[in-house]
């Protein structure tokens, strides 16, 4: 059986206003119906607008917002022949999305989202987010580039009213979902779903990519490409040897569809015990596992402490305008900032653990790395912490994900040339870690830099917006924390298809063309002095 219900009424790609705003908040309600543990608002403030006004007056708002910005520029690139294509963005969640939408507002055309998914499918959302709702504070700037009227607090109060938007924790994960959908028909994005990349050919500074939509391959030109393909984008899960070894039948992890209801009246292990190890624990004992046990390397959970003045972050820190420029910061510092993330114990909501914890067959193994697994002869797996020995029904890797971009079968002709932090940086003794090694070693538009000094141009025309652009960039890229950093990409295209197609013969024609005075008329009259001399 299907993990996750898909929803029903995919969006249709083209603009019919006053339906989708309709349909938006129809959605949004129904949305946060299913979202446990969140109350609707109607009935937290007794006041929410009634559906169909809200919707009109959503309408309406974001028309006008979208007139007081201003008409979208004109495309301004000039197009090179033979090509299909200034940009493909790979991704059509909310960083492509958004990317999409900053590229239109710089007058950059002919760019085309693809999703492998199908449409209502996209990002994670729908999907292997399993938490009613988001781990980020509700207040952060989202894929709205600074346009406040497409934010999800704007789209949200204007459908429910702003108590509605007070009285929420943070953002329920399905309203989120809903709000993406709406952000890409308010802004007109148009996305190609059920179209994969399979491969990027280099060819000269060009990029030939391979596709396949609905089951057709074919291939198109791109002058740039955007990897805004998620979480799992450069190099897949993480997934342990000795999980990888077991039957597939055996083991899920945590972005594959993990067959919940038939783990019910079962035991399950789960290995990890970050954000993503809580939810699906939570799930399976919600849908009736007989005990889940949960294994964690580390000697205690983290959570994020409640907010203390005494505990006030660096300044640098929290800030969005100071995330944005941590790409200035020297390597070493860069990379140190890597290793105090992999060294922590990733903080997981308050919410995410009180949800497993309340069941009383959830068993929680702290300093305990499961060893010895195997399949038994009667189908259970087995393994053991010290002495103890365990036997599940099903295994869960909530293990994270791997950068190894020699794995991301769309590099697999161009991976080899591509710079990684091991070839820039040179760790001090002790600094060590294969892991931040095998980042890409990125330019500041997030583009790939070839590893040698001649060869391998076209890799600049490659921009990474994906976790392995966290240790160049300093956060974790696709969050949305890291929206802050999508303008910094946008703009490099744009520099680079100036630079490329700027007619400078054309420039100095017009600083060097005679100034001629317009005809004298209008102010003939009061003219005293013709020549001062
Ligand atoms: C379980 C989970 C919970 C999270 N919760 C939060 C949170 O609360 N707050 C927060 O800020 N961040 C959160 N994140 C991190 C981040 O916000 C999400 O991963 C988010 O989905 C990233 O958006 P994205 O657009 O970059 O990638 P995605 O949403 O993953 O979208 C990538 C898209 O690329 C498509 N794609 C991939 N490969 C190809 C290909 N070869 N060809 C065509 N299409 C392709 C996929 O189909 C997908 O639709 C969470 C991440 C996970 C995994």
């Amino acid at each position: 059986m299907s993990e996750s219900t898909r929803p029903q009424n995919a969006p249709p790609n083209q603009l019919d206003r006053r339906g989708f705003f309709r349909g938006a908040a129809a959605l949004t309600v129904s949305g946060i119906g299913v979202a446990a543990g969140v109350a609707r608002p109607e009935a937290q403030t007794g006041a929410a607008p009634a559906i169909a006004d809200a919707a009109e007056r959503l309408e309406e708002q974001t028309q006008s917002a979208l007139r007081w910005i201003g008409r979208d520029p004109a495309d301004w690139v000039r197009p090179r022949t033979g090509v299909d294509h200034n940009v493909v963005i790979v991704g059509g969640g909310q960083s492509g999305l958004s990317i999409a939408y900053g590229l239109k507002r710089k007058g950059v055309g002919r760019v085309s989202v693809i999703d492998r998914a199908a449409a209502g499918e996209t990002g994670i959302w729908r999907t292997i987010a399993r938490m009613p709702q988001l781990r980020t504070p509700k207040t952060l700037a989202g894929p709205e580039l600074g346009n406040a009227a497409l934010s999800f607090r704007a789209w949200y109060e204007t459908l429910h009213g702003t108590a509605a938007f007070d009285a929420l924790d943070r953002i329920p994960t399905a309203a989120w979902a809903d709000y993406l959908d709406w952000f890409q028909r308010a802004t007109g994005t148009m996305v190609r779903y059920r179209t994969r990349l399979i491969e990027i050919e280099p060819q000269g500074d060009l990029l030939r990519l391979h596709l396949e939509a609905d089951g057709a391959r074919r291939v198109e030109t791109a002058r740039k490409v955007v990897l805004a393909n998620g979480y799992a984008g450069a190099g897949g899960p993480n997934v342990p040897d000795f999980v990888r070894a077991l039957p597939a039948d055996v083991w899920t992890h945590t972005t594959g569809n993990i067959p919940f209801d038939a783990l019910a009246g079962k035991v399950v292990g789960v290995i990890g015990a970050g954000s993503s190890a809580f939810d699906a624990a939570a799930v399976a004992l919600e849908r009736g596992a007989a005990e889940v046990h949960m294994f964690s390397r580390r000697s205690y959970i983290d959570y994020p402490a409640a907010p203390s003045p005494q505990a006030a972050p660096p300044p640098d820190r929290g800030y969005p305008n100071l995330l944005e420029l941590s790409y200035e910061l020297p390597d070493s510092v860069r990379w140190r900032n890597f290793l105090l993330g992999d060294r922590r114990v990733a903080s997981v909501p308050l919410d995410s653990i009180e949800r497993a914890a309340a069941f009383q067959n959830f068993q929680l193994h702290l300093n305990s790395s499961l060893s010895d697994v195997a399949r038994s002869a009667d189908g259970k797996v087995t393994g053991k912490v010290g002495s103890k020995s365990f036997r599940f029904d099903h295994l869960i890797a909530a293990t994270g994900y791997r950068i190894d971009l020699a794995a991301q079968p769309e590099l697999a002709r161009l991976h080899e040339a591509i710079a990684l932090w091991r070839d820039r940086y040179q760790p001090s003794r002790g600094e060590e870690n294969a892991a931040g090694a095998a980042h890409p070693y990125l330019g500041a538009g997030f583009e790939f830099l070839p590893r040698t000094e001649t060869g391998a141009e076209y890799l600049r025309n490659i921009h990474c917006f994906n976790l392995a652009a966290a240790l160049s960039f300093g956060i974790p890229v696709g969050d949305v924390p890291s929206v802050v950093d999508q303008p910094r990409l946008v703009t490099a295209i744009a520099r680079d298809f100036y630079r490329e197609g700027v007619d400078t013969a054309a420039h100095e024609r017009f600083i060097n063309a005679p100034l001629t005075a317009p005809p004298s008329a209008p102010y003939e009259r009061a003219v005293a002095t013709r020549d001062a001399a």
